[in-house]
């Protein structure tokens, strides 16, 4: 199945036809995309339904936005090669970038981490904020356009081929006209309709497998205000798992002084909010730092709630009647629970993907390839997020039950877990998948086996760690 976009050797020449493509959705992993595809079409035209702000501010498409998003390494490197130099303007933007665990007051499953030197780094700043800073930079170039206000009704095409997408401008009694494509790559987000668009023009709908925890969240930004204090660290993470159905986070984001808290729950511990509610909820969890911070601190703005975010995989890489020149990205490809701070970093590997699969010159890149290799990168995560989840009381969806190979890792994974909040070697291993920065097989190198295996469960801290254990934190 060829892709439609011809290999970039081969665009040379007067009489060759113009190759457009086109991304549905201008988030992070349509901008990404779109970046990606102007190296191998004329043009590309990006479809988004909402207008853009001008700077890094809320915007309806993206709910999710007005909550807490960790940027981990593994995508702030994929960034760095896809856009040089964008990790160091995240940060002259204001993004904090905060060691772990050096930086972090964490608790998880009863016991606090100790605060030994940094093994990993995570990004703090808002959910627009990167965006904003890629919106710029993959705007500025001429061979992309943005349809702005402008949504994605359908596909043209049939199930052999994709040939466009059907486009509105947003409003009343705007007409609808069709949009020629040689590449229609849908980054639409988890609510995509790309499953009914294909059906429509007679193809196939991807499977989909779904594993929902029934997590709630309930996010605030706030100011630290008088009496808060200096902070000896610089954020706190309650960690929500199968064992401990609350959590909640505070962490600095860009600006003068800004914090965002977040409260999240499992099915039947969803975070109110309203005002006591919010905060009862804070008092709930199994420590009072958040709590304690909250009463000195001075809210900006209302809170907000979320209650959309299971876990989809759409199983674009699985054999079936698609039409060529039709892929699938970002988190219409694959959404996440949130509470592992994913999605930004696989919409950023999956484009990586997109690079390298395009521009191999070994391989003709099929449209079956391309989608296979972003599929991979989403499934290191999805396994991820998946096996966590596969623990929560209650949780629900058609690939909830494990498989035959699943039992000897969670085996395994639980010595992890157990070993991770006071075992250097094993803890640095996990956040380097959990960041998305190492494959999952860190984990079962000989030296942190041999930890797995054979080095007791470190007892646990007494109390939070309130000063790191490396004084160059
Ligand atoms: C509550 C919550 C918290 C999260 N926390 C984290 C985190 O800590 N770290 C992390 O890395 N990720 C996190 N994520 C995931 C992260 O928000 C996404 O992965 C990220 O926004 C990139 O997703 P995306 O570009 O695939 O889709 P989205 O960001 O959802 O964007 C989809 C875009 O498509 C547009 N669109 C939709 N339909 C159409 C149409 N028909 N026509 C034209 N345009 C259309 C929308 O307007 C929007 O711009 C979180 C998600 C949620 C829900």
């Amino acid at each position: 199945m060829g892709i439609g976009l011809p290999r970039a050797e081969r665009t040379q020449g007067p009489d060759r036809a113009k190759r457009h493509a086109v991304v549905i959705g201008g988030s992070l992993a349509g901008l990404l995309a779109a970046h990606v595809l102007k190296d191998h079409a004329d043009s590309v035209t990006v479809v988004e339904r909402d207008r853009y702000p001008d700077g890094p501010e809320h915007r309806p498409g993206v709910p999710q936005d007005r909550h807490a998003h960790l940027f981990l390494k593994g995508g702030v490197d994929a960034l760095e090669k896809l856009l040089p130099g964008l990790s160091e303007e995240l940060l002259q933007e204001g993004a904090p970038r905060l060691a772990m665990p050096t930086d972090i007051l964490q608790w998880q499953g009863g016991d606090w981490y100790r605060r030994t030197a940094a093994s990993t780094h995570v990004l703090t700043g808002s959910r627009p904020l990167p965006e904003w800073v890629v919106r710029r930079r993959v705007l500025a170039d001429p061979r992309i356009t943005v349809l702005e206000g402008t949504e994605v009704t359908g596909l043209v095409g049939d199930a052999a081929r994709i040939r466009g997408v059907r486009v509105r401008a947003r409003g009343a009694g705007q007409e609808t006209r069709t949009l020629t494509a040689d590449l229609v790559l849908d980054a639409s987000g988890r609510s995509s309709r790309a499953p009914a668009w294909l059906r429509a023009i007679g193809a196939e709908p991807p499977h989909e497998e779904t594993i929902d925890a029934g997590l709630a969240y309930a996010t605030r930004f706030y100011r630290s205000g008088p009496g808060t204090g200096e902070l000896p660290y610089r954020a706190v993470y309650m960690a929500i798992d199968g064992r401990q159905p609350r959590g909640g986070i505070l962490a600095p984001v860009e600006g003068d002084d800004r914090w965002i808290v977040l409260m999240s729950g499992f099915r039947g511990n969803e975070p109110p909010t309203d005002e006591a509610g919010y905060l009862d909820f804070a008092a709930s969890l199994p420590h009072p730092v958040i709590r304690e911070w909250l009463e000195k601190a001075e809210p900006l703005g209302s809170i907000h709630g979320f209650r959309k975010a299971s876990n989809v995989r759409r199983r674009y890489d699985l054999p079936g009647r698609r039409p060529a020149g039709f892929l699938a990205t970002g988190e219409a490809l694959c959404a996440f629970n949130p509470v592992y701070g994913q999605g930004m970093s696989v919409a950023a590997l999956c484009a990586v993907a997109l690079r390298d699969t395009l521009g191999d010159p070994r391989r003709t890149p099929t449209t079956r390839r391309v989608q296979r290799a972003m599929a991979a990168v989403a499934r290191r995560a999805w396994d991820i997020s998946t096996g966590g989840d596969r623990a929560v009381p209650g949780v629900t969806g058609n690939a909830v039950r494990p498989r035959a190979v699943d039992r000897p890792v969670a085996w395994y994974l639980d010595r992890v877990i157990r070993r991770v909040p006071g075992n250097p070697v094993v803890g640095d291993a996990f956040r380097e998948v959990g960041s998305l920065a190492a494959p999952n097989t860190r984990l079962f190198t000989p030296k942190v086996l041999r930890a797995v295996l054979f080095s007791p469960v470190p007892a646990p801290l007494s109390a939070p760690p309130l000063l790191p254990e490396t004084p160059d934190a």
